[in-house]
């Protein structure tokens, strides 16, 4: 059978060249539409959803167990592992392909199985189980360490060691478009003696990409790079909102609390690990090396350009303020999997981390406000004359996300949120 990475397949739904969603990438995701049935599986295509629970209702699509794709998450079927992911993106774009004529020739199942993406309603597309949040773009580890503690004490001793990172909230992980309420919390500028409780006023956002883990592993256990790169099922964009303002007060000894963990935005659709794969490519070289657990034999990152833009609360439309690319990460999300289990902690079917805020090599890469704004003494300027050091409320912010290979792309589509006031 031939692969559904192969560049010369076409569907028989016409899909534009700078769609994110043709016949090379399917993405899974997890949608309703107005007739009122629960929420259930898809995968887009071009401008189409098709409903994956039509397809198992038919016996077009056979993956073991009925009613995998009537969940309302993709875990039941993350947790039937790699080779199942694989049989089922390979049939799902022979279904799709212009020379088939099993679903193109059926007016009826395909009335049925496609949906027009204006007519669906996307929800987060997985129970998250536990989220946990990294910290591996050495440019914006070393801009945040310039900004408060010099140029000579930058990155802190164990950072080329592991990949640092938190154990964040998996309960206000929330899918794009959802609205994000301005956080409150302790406050206690450097002017002050005694901390206020207030609402937020240096609130940021966070461009990552978020790694959903599709498979579990052993309390106790350790992961070969093959292993942790099998656990991988695919690939959101993530903005992890933060409260510059909690955070500084909050974050010593133990780390971020409270200031990332009022809201996670997704994107709807999880590109598949298998879908990226003609963008993988070597990522930075690694001095020193790292120690033997956490070597890895073969290139780990991915070409995946990255947009963010921001339109300003009255203003019609966003402009971009930083474009970057998640090939920059210094540690890969392998790693970062291989060094999360190296202790003995175990991993679930639904477990998102994040890669850490990317940040590239110049100025116009930086992948928050604190760094394009270097901490607030240098305000971006939008269309219209206006400044923005962090974000204000009606602020709406978007993420997007595409591997641009030789006549398509392969996309991640775009995560949104708008800052509602405090309470
Ligand atoms: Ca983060």
């Amino acid at each position: 059978m031939p692969h559904p990475n192969d560049p010369s397949h076409r569907s028989f739904i016409d899909v534009s060249p700078t769609s994110d969603f043709p016949i090379q990438n399917l993405p899974y995701g997890v949608f309703s539409t107005r007739d009122g049935l629960a929420p259930r599986v898809g995968v887009a295509i071009g401008n189409y959803v098709l409903d994956l629970w039509e397809l198992e209702q038919d016996s077009r699509l056979d993956v073991g167990p009925l009613g995998v794709f009537s969940s309302k998450c993709l875990n039941p079927f993350m947790a039937l592992g790699p080779k199942v992911w694989a049989k089922t993106r390979a049939r799902i774009s022979e279904l799709l392909r212009s020379d088939n004529p099993e679903l193109r020739d059926n007016r009826e199942l395909r009335e049925r199985a496609l949906v027009p993406m204006a007519d669906v309603t996307l929800h987060l597309p997985v129970s998250v189980s536990g989220y946990t949040d990294f910290y591996s773009s050495k440019e914006h580890a070393t801009n945040v360490g310039v900004m408060f503690r010099g140029k000579d004490n930058a990155l802190q001793p164990n950072w080329l060691f592991m990949p640092i990172g938190y154990n964040g909230r998996a309960s206000t992980v929330v899918v794009s478009g959802t609205k994000v309420k301005r956080p409150r919390g302790q406050l206690k500028p450097p002017t002050v003696d005694v901390p206020s409780f207030a609402p937020c006023k240096r609130l940021d956002f966070e461009l990552e990409m978020g790694v959903v883990v599709g498979q579990a592993s052993a309390m106790g256990g350790m992961l070969t790079e093959q292993q942790a790169e099998e656990m991988i099922f695919g690939f959101v964009l993530l903005n992890d909102w933060s409260a510059r303002d909690i955070q500084q007060w909050e974050y010593v000894p133990l780390g971020p609390f409270l200031a990332k963990a009022f809201a996670t935005s997704i994107s709807p659709w999880i590109i598949t690990r298998e879908a990226l794969e003609p963008f993988r490519l070597q990522g930075p070289e690694q001095e020193p090396a790292p120690l033997a657990y956490l070597k890895q034999g073969k290139p780990q990152n991915y070409n995946v350009e990255l947009d963010v833009a921001l339109r300003a609360a009255g203003a019609n439309a966003p402009a971009s303020i930083s474009r970057t690319n998640f090939k920059y990460m210094y540690w890969s999300s392998v790693q970062q999997l291989m060094h999360h289990a190296s202790s003995g902690c175990a991993m679930n079917v639904g477990d998102l981390l994040g890669s850490g805020t990317i940040s590239g090599p110049e100025k116009d890469q930086r992948g928050s406000l604190l760094e394009i704004s270097w901490n607030g003494t240098e305000p971006v300027e939008l269309p219209g004359g206006v400044k923005r050091s962090f974000l204000e409320d009606g602020d709406s912010l978007v993420m997007r996300g595409w591997c641009q290979g030789n006549g398509y792309r392969v996309g991640f589509g775009e995560v949104e949120g708008t800052i509602l006031p405090a309470e």
